[in-house]
């Protein structure tokens, strides 16, 4: 199958189809019309063949975790997903490997009816590089700057899931818990619905992609403040409580990456009622409080404080 079939028979139909798409997948360019008075967003990220994900991973995973690792930026910008433009590069013209790539795509864009309106598609070794946009009132938009001393910190979901799912992956046979680690590894849920429930609400807004430490540390870095943050209070799944020693499990949910989840903060002011709002939409937990030092993660639970562990998270260039 040559490039111009692959798209013209496999890409093109799984698109999708919005009203404010002029013009798709065809022509040189998209042309779209941006929602009047809001402010674009624009995010993007690279899958790599055995650095992201290992080989022979099943296509329409790697097409909806593509696609849910950029759901994820926009939901921690509070944005509303638009369009998307993939860029495409195979080892072989495969027509059974990108259907099922395009329909895992398609299944993580579904509920937010993200249209893929252009790309490219060139021949070498497998590397996905899929750019989403969405858009967001501009004064609304959620940044990683905003935390101020006194916030409360939360996190959405529980920690360390996909982590210990990716390594469990080559374990044969797996149990019906480690079936559900892999899941949360293959197929994680951006938390777009909250990061939209979270504008004009957050202070500030991070989605937990390379481990709660490391992602902790940027949003920090940028509002200039430290935080305390509670150990014990760190949600934690029941498959992966189960599968191993607590130190470990503390571990993954500390520094494991791929969970997809937002960490954010919240005025001390915040009512009650608002956090429950919130719970409306999927699982939230208060793990913490934002401190005047600047840089400053001190971890501790309910007898003190706690050492904080050597690796902090994912690096590609350590
Ligand atoms: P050009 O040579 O002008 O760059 P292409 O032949 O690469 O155009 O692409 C033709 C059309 O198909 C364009 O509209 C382009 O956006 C779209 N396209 C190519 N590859 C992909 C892809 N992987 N996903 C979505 N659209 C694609
Ligand atoms: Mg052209």
């Amino acid at each position: 199958m040559d490039e111009f079939s692959l798209i013209s028979q496999l890409i093109a139909p799984a698109a999708g189809a919005r009203a404010d798409v002029v013009l798709g997948i065809g022509d040189d360019g998209a042309l779209v019309r941006p929602p009047p008075g809001e402010a674009l967003v624009l995010v993007l990220d690279t899958l790599v063949e055995a650095v992201h994900f290992p080989r022979g991973f099943p296509p329409e995973d790697i097409g909806f975790r593509t696609a849910a690792s950029n759901l994820s930026d926009l939901a921690a910008m509070g944005a509303t997903p638009l369009w998307a433009t993939l860029g495409l590069t195979l080892p072989q013209p495969d027509a059974a490997w990108v259907r099922a790539f395009m329909a895992g795509l398609h299944t993580a864009f579904m509920p937010y009816q993200v249209q893929l309106v252009g790309g490219d598609t060139t021949r070498g070794p497998l590397c996905i590089s899929l750019q989403l946009t969405g858009s967001v009132p501009e004064a609304l938009a959620l940044r990683r700057n905003g935390a101020r001393p006194g916030d409360r910190l939360f996190v959405s979901g529980t920690l360390g899931d996909a982590a210990a799912g990716l390594a469990s992956l080559s374990v044969p046979d797996p149990s019906p818990e480690i079936a559900d680690l892999r899941a949360r590894f293959a197929r994680p849920s951006a938390r777009v619905a909250l990061g939209q429930a979270l504008r004009g609400l957050a202070t500030s807004c991070i989605d937990v992609s390379d481990g709660l430490l490391a992602d902790l540390g940027h949003l920090l870095e940028r509002s200039a403040c430290g935080a305390e943050l509670r150990i014990d209070h760190i949600p934690l799944s029941p498959m992966l409580s189960g599968m191993a020693d607590p130190d470990q499990v503390l571990a993954l949910a500390l520094t494991g990456g791929d969970d997809y989840e937002l960490c954010f903060t919240l005025p001390a002011a915040t009512p009650a009622a608002a956090v429950e709002t919130l719970r409306g939409h999927c699982h939230v937990t208060e793990i913490g409080l934002i401190t005047a030092q600047a840089g400053a993660l001190a971890l501790r639970d309910s007898a003190g404080p706690v050492a904080l562990p050597a690796a902090r998270g994912y690096r590609h260039f350590p």
